[in-house]
């Protein structure tokens, strides 16, 4: 992957010979598109488990991409925004993705996670987060079986991969983008999805994320919406960014939309309940918040009368919100970015909810160019050094029980 340049390849090189290409023992001509069943699991006896990967094989050179959608089973965002993109209004003659004009290879897996996807989980049967697993294992559990096949079939040998997520159970994220903004080439990839807030982040050992930058390939996760929930604006700013990051890479024609700032965020702020009792939100994932606006409030049906604020502790974005009411003392409420600096950049592009418009979430086209985009760093630290680790999540015990009983 090295000798790839996302952002800045004037053109693939169109002198490569160009020809039939094999998936899972399939083959596919250039210029067409199919639909193969990859068995997630390599068994004779017992289900196979076969998820589909849409295989569209352009006529022309190019890059060989993977968008990854549901490999957590509950995640609605990453299956629409894939199953939109396969749909004739991109596949068809003339439209955006169609086979014959494309110039690469583009891969798209609605739900890796179809198992979990049918029981309306996250995990895999065996109770395991399949992107913990990575890259794998021939021999071991159910879950990192998977993976090791998903590795082999899907990762390996992408020359870029787009992993699309929502937020887990009993919270929300507004659209955003996690990358290891010092992995050069996922730096350019989520560049040039055209989105406004970048996290930059190392996920935690055995996600894709992770294993794939370890290996060199570039990727970059989307996070928008949460879990058994699909929103609009998510799926919107998916499919958009997605487009967006095959036209910087010539596989399609057109100039990527991009965004009027670029926030590139290497910390953040947890609001936490102070008191037990009954969440009242009364922002979003989203909101615009001017410091001491109240995000929430939290009252006892078993103490009425009495309320407790929380309030935004300075000018910033909610890029994460609790769902869930019930809430213990402690407990996080809200995911915030503190913005107080560029506050102004955040005011010119509010809604009238006070949300903040995301690049790719509206109709309206801005065209800009690379170098007339304001770019930003906020320095600063996650907590617990994952962007997440501060949400509660009660399966990671289990996870961490099914460490000791493999390592036993
Ligand atoms: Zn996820």
């Amino acid at each position: 992957m090295k000798a790839h340049q996302p952002e800045d390849r004037p053109e693939w090189d169109r002198t490569s010979e160009w020809s039939d290409i094999r998936f899972h023992r399939k083959r596919i001509k250039p210029g067409t598109m199919r639909t193969i069943h990859l068995p997630l699991l390599d068994v004779n006896l017992g289900d196979r488990w076969p998820v589909p990967v849409t295989v569209i094989h352009g006529g022309r050179p190019g890059p060989c991409i993977t968008v990854l959608g549901g490999i957590h089973g509950d995640e609605l965002t990453g299956p629409s925004a894939c199953t939109h993109l396969l749909s004739n209004a991109f596949t068809d003659s003339g439209k955006p993705l169609d086979p014959a004009t494309l110039a690469g290879t583009l891969r798209i897996v609605p739900v890796v996670n179809l198992p979990g996807y049918r029981m309306k989980s996250r995990y895999f049967p065996d109770g395991r987060d399949l992107n913990r697993q990575f890259p794998g294992d021939p021999g071991g559990s159910t879950t990192k079986r998977v993976a090791d096949q998903i590795w082999n079939y899907l990762v390996a040998d992408s020359d870029a991969i787009i992993d699309l997520h929502s937020a887990a159970k009993g919270r929300t994220n507004m659209p955003q983008v996690r990358v290891d903004l010092s992995h050069t080439s996922s730096y350019l990839l989520a560049k040039s999805f055209g989105i406004e807030i970048l996290l930059d982040s190392i996920p935690p050992k055995g996600t894709l994320r992770r294993t794939a930058n370890a290996a060199d390939i570039p990727v970059i996760t989307y996070e928008g919406g949460g879990a058994d929930f699909l929103g609009d604006q998510s799926v919107k700013v998916a499919v958009h960014g997605i487009l967006n990051s095959l036209r910087s890479m010539r596989m399609i024609p057109g100039n990527p939309q991009r965004p009027k700032f670029r926030i590139m965020a290497s910390g953040s702020t947890w609001l936490r309940a102070a008191e037990g009792g009954l969440l009242d939100m009364f922002v979003s994932a989203g909101s615009v918040m001017r410091e001491g606006e109240v995000v929430a409030t939290i009252s006892d049906p078993a103490t009425p009368g009495m309320t407790v604020d929380i309030v935004a502790p300075e000018d910033g974005l909610i890029i994460g919100a609790a769902t869930n009411p019930f809430t213990a003392a402690g407990m996080p409420v809200g995911h915030f970015l503190p913005i107080s600096k560029h506050f102004a950049l955040l005011e010119e592009q509010i809604d009238a909810n006070g949300h903040f418009i995301v690049n790719g979430s509206l109709e309206e086209r801005v065209w800009r160019e690379e170098h007339e985009i304001n770019e930003i760093s906020l320095h600063g630290a996650w907590s617990g050094e994952d962007v997440d680790s501060e949400w509660v999540d009660s399966k990671i015990t289990n996870e961490k029980e099914f460490e000791e009983e493999e390592a036993a």
